[in-house]
């Protein structure tokens, strides 16, 4: 979505011509429990066409696939599901944390707010940046990169 009506709220090239107001009932129109059922909020800045030129070729998409099949062959073989369709019982035992991120999730969790189904969103992400790491354990860079997918809209309060 764009994150005003104007569509230009942190736009380096445009000016935003909402009012703090339009903005907070425009993002408003998606409720809590709404966003509370999204894994991933992540916000896309606006590339200069000038930079767009500049920008290094990205990894090539088949690359990505490759990686992203291997990570869901490693969840089925542990779980026998995919991350996403981990029951929140079976997190503690598929989806362990080393302590400091343990304790990082939970600290995110009691500043941003989040009710138990983002909590056990996040984790779900976190084993999954960890799968496509290749990594058993789930360590703090996983959840901390979690936490980031999970930011929101510029201007929104966490969700
Ligand atoms: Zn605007």
């Amino acid at each position: 979505m764009n994150p005003c009506s104007c569509g230009h709220l942190g736009n380096p090239l445009r000016a935003c011509r909402c009012t703090p107001d339009q903005v907070s009932r425009y993002q408003g129109r998606l409720s809590g429990p709404f966003l509370d059922r999204l894994d991933l909020l992540i916000e896309v800045p606006v590339i200069p066409p000038r930079e767009l030129q500049d920008l290094a070729p990205g990894e090539p998409s088949v690359v990505v696939a490759e990686r992203v099949a291997a990570a869901r062959a490693r969840a089925v073989a542990r779980q026998g599901c995919a991350n996403a369709q981990l029951q929140a019982q079976d997190l503690t035992t598929h989806a362990a944390l080393e302590p400091a991120a343990k304790a990082l999730l939970e600290r995110s969790a009691e500043k941003l707010g989040w009710s138990a189904r983002s909590f056990h969103r996040v984790l779900r992400v976190a084993r999954t940046v960890a799968d496509l790491a290749d990594s058993e354990r789930i360590a703090t860079a996983h959840v901390a990169e979690a936490i980031q997918l999970r930011r929101g809209l510029p201007g929104a309060p966490s969700a």
